[in-house]
């Protein structure tokens, strides 16, 4: 197969696929498919719930991006023949054919069949589950009537959390900010109440002392309250009833935010690959899933080991590795000896509410205001392209990037 003919399929267009599209533009007839029609910057995920960043900041749609160079298909690839290889996209007849296969399609949310907690928790994952939430406080926010006693107030917006990893940590912290300043503008009485409930002992696990230290000050100058050891058993349209040391306790909530794990995605989950008991795929250090040298994978999906252990499951792990699989694409077409790479971490990034955030680098915390700055700058340069990187620059350099306040909804809004 030459290089000019081959046909290369990339399912999923996220941190692992859209740049490793990016990376093999021109070489081949290069596709990819994706459920959405747009990329998603999910680090930045909390800063569009706040109004800090726009959807066209963080969201760019693939059509923007890509070049005449790869085709695009909107679409969720539902099953891969391996022997055929060939994917079905739901919703089309024709399967769409592949001489090199590369698999990033991410994960998904996982409630840990925690009951009612599919239906009734918040994922957020998505644009659209930003929107989501924050449509409902502002409708919890409109509710509550301008005289209501304090803890009537207070009652009525309690928001909860579940997980208290670097997702609930951030989701938490921008909660509470959000909905403070709204009680304020809004002159409301008392305070809104957000909850963060964790299974495990400790807050960020994985991550260092210093940093857990900051961080759990930052939560008490917020008052958030963090329950520990407390596993969620139930969650129903407007409550959850977690336990803590055997005691069951059921409280009203506003919402349920589910932040409390990812799994693989059902597709994964269909293949007939060799996978962990994870149910990841089983990649080489050249990204070739175990058995089969024509398919790569990367991103959340693979189970790779050429890399420092904390960076599984993370978007610059993703990111770097589609450097790694485009080259090895390029690589095997052309007939030659595929390389590896050890991917180290380059520094990581924890937003703090509106006003602060946390900068991890070599090892070093920084916290702040001025952290903030540095990660609005540090994520510049991880968004895709040169001419998105550099209007999205230019907007947040120069119209700013304020939270947008929860506004008052005036009727027929
Ligand atoms: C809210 C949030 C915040 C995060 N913050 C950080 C952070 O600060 N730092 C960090 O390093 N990591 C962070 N992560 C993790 C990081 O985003 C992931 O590790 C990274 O996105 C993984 O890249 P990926 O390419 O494997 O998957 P994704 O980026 O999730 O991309 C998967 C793509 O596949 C598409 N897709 C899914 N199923 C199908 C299908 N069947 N057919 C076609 N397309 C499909 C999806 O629409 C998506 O575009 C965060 C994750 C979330 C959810």
């Amino acid at each position: 197969m030459s290089e000019q003919q081959a046909r290369i399929l990339i399912i999923g267009g996220g941190f692992g696929g859209l740049f490793t599209a990016l990376d093999l533009a021109g070489v081949g007839e290069v596709t990819l498919v994706s459920s959405e029609d747009h990329f998603l910057f999910k680090p930045m995920l909390y800063e569009y719930l706040s109004g800090e960043v726009e959807a066209w900041h963080i969201a760019p749609h693939y059509k923007e991006l890509l070049d005449e160079r790869v085709q695009f298909v909107q679409g969720e690839v539902t099953d891969v023949d391996l022997e055929a290889c060939e994917a079905t996209i739901a919703g089309r007849t024709q399967p769409q054919a592949y001489d090199v296969l590369v698999i990033a399609v991410g994960g998904v949310t996982n409630y840990a069949r925690v009951e009612g907690a599919e239906e009734h928790a918040f994922p957020f994952r998505r644009i659209a589950d930003a929107d989501a939430l924050r449509n409902r406080m502002i409708d919890t926010l409109d509710r509550i009537p301008p005289d209501a006693a304090p803890q009537d107030a207070s009652a009525a917006a309690t928001f909860v959390v579940v997980g208290a990893g670097a997702s609930g940590i951030e989701l938490s912290t921008k909660l509470a900010d959000l909905l403070h300043d709204a009680f304020r503008r809004r002159g409301l009485q008392g305070e809104a109440r957000v909850l963060v409930l964790e299974m495990g002992e400790q807050i960020l696990p994985g991550m260092g002392a210093a940093l857990r230290e900051e961080v759990e000050g930052v939560l008490r100058e917020a008052h958030i309250e963090v329950h520990t050891e407390t596993r969620v058993r139930r969650v129903t349209p407007t409550s959850v009833v977690f336990e803590h040391n055997g005691a069951q306790t059921e409280l009203r909530t506003a919402a349920v935010v589910w932040v409390g794990g990812v799994r693989v995605s059902p597709l994964i989950e269909r293949l007939q690959l060799q996978k962990t008991e994870q149910g990841l795929l089983r990649v080489e250090p050249t990204l070739q899933v175990v058995g089969h040298k024509e398919i790569f994978s990367l991103g959340d999906d693979a189970h790779f080991t050429n890399t420092e252990p904390q960076l599984a499951g993370t978007a610059q792990l993703a990111n770097q590795q589609a450097t790694l699989a485009a080259a090895n694409v390029r690589v095997l077409l052309a007939g030659d000896e595929l390389k590896t790479h050890f991917i180290k971490e380059l520094g990581e990034a924890m937003s703090l509410g509106t006003e602060r955030a946390a900068v991890l680098v070599a090892g070093k915390a920084f916290t702040g205001a001025l952290a903030r700055q540095a990660r609005f700058a540090l994520y510049t340069q991880r968004l895709p392209t040169w001419h998105h990187r550099l209007k999205v620059g230019a907007s947040w350099f120069f119209e700013g990037t304020q939270p947008r306040p929860l506004e008052l909804r005036r009727p027929g809004d």
